[in-house]
């Protein structure tokens, strides 16, 4: 089943009040582009201010805290979120498994209490260049999908980013036979864990997408659209991106 394409930008730790110029050229790449769904997510200070300059954009979070309020110093709850205008909310980037020690158990918790705000979760899971070379890859990434996956995810709140380790911000991707493999076993997967749900969510390639590889990685089998880092900070390299999946 060929679902609409979604194009998200993870602007990580980057951005300014001043960088939000950025988006009038990708919300109007959205606009005329019309089959591809589109989103930005900036750091949490930029959220607000993001749909207030452009309220046509899908803006998103990078994270969320399962918990709904308390005694958490420094974090953001879902529903905080939703109040300043997010829509969708990253969860379980690689860098967050790796520097905040994420597990997998406290990344369904996030997806679940994402979507139980209203938004829809993007569940990021991935293998490191040793689980590759080690032919684990497939493995890997199905215990996470295990450990990760809201059960009660349907095609509308959630979202699968595959993301190898490796291939983030290191100007390297995966051979395209190794991303229709994978994002076949991540159907698989996700048929087996939500049923004929699981051939409604959309499965996003990430890692190293730019504007001259995009739209072959798009046109890979059983990619939905891309999680896109660095190359989203401009609009002269994330409208490419999203033209490449149209
Ligand atoms: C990411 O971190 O989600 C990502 C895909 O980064 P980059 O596009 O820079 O590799």
């Amino acid at each position: 089943m060929a679902l609409r394409k979604l194009v998200a930008g993870n602007w990580k730790m980057n951005g300014s009040i001043a960088a939000l110029a950025e988006l009038d050229a990708i919300a109007a790449a959205a606009k005329a582009n019309g089959t591809v769904d589109v989103a930005i997510c900036p750091p949490f200070t930029l959220i607000a201010s993001a749909v207030a300059r452009t309220p046509e954009l899908t803006i998103g979070a990078q994270d969320c805290h399962a918990a709904a309020k308390g005694a958490h110093t420094g974090c953001i709850s879902a529903a905080m979120l939703v109040e300043a205008g997010a829509t969708l909310a990253i969860v379980g980037h690689s860098e967050r498994r790796a520097d905040q020690h994420e597990t997998d158990a406290e990344v369904q918790a996030k997806a679940t209490a994402a979507i139980a705000a209203g938004m829809r979760a993007i569940v990021c899971v991935g293998e490191t260049e040793g689980e590759r070379d080690a032919g684990r890859a497939v493995g890997v990434v199905e215990g996470q999908l295990d450990g990760s996956i809201p059960r009660d995810g349907t095609g509308v709140t959630l979202v699968v980013a595959y993301e190898p380790v490796w291939a983030i911000g290191t100007g390297r991707t995966p051979s395209v036979d190794d991303v229709a493999e994978m994002h076949a076993a991540i159907r698989a997967k996700l048929s087996a864990l939500l049923g004929a749900e699981g051939a409604k969510v959309r499965i996003l390639y990430g890692g190293s997408v730019k504007p001259d590889n995009a739209k072959e990685l798009l046109s890979v089998a059983d990619v939905d659209g891309a999680l896109v880092g660095g190359a989203s900070l401009t609009a002269a390299q994330f409208v490419p991106i999203i033209e490449g999946g149209a």
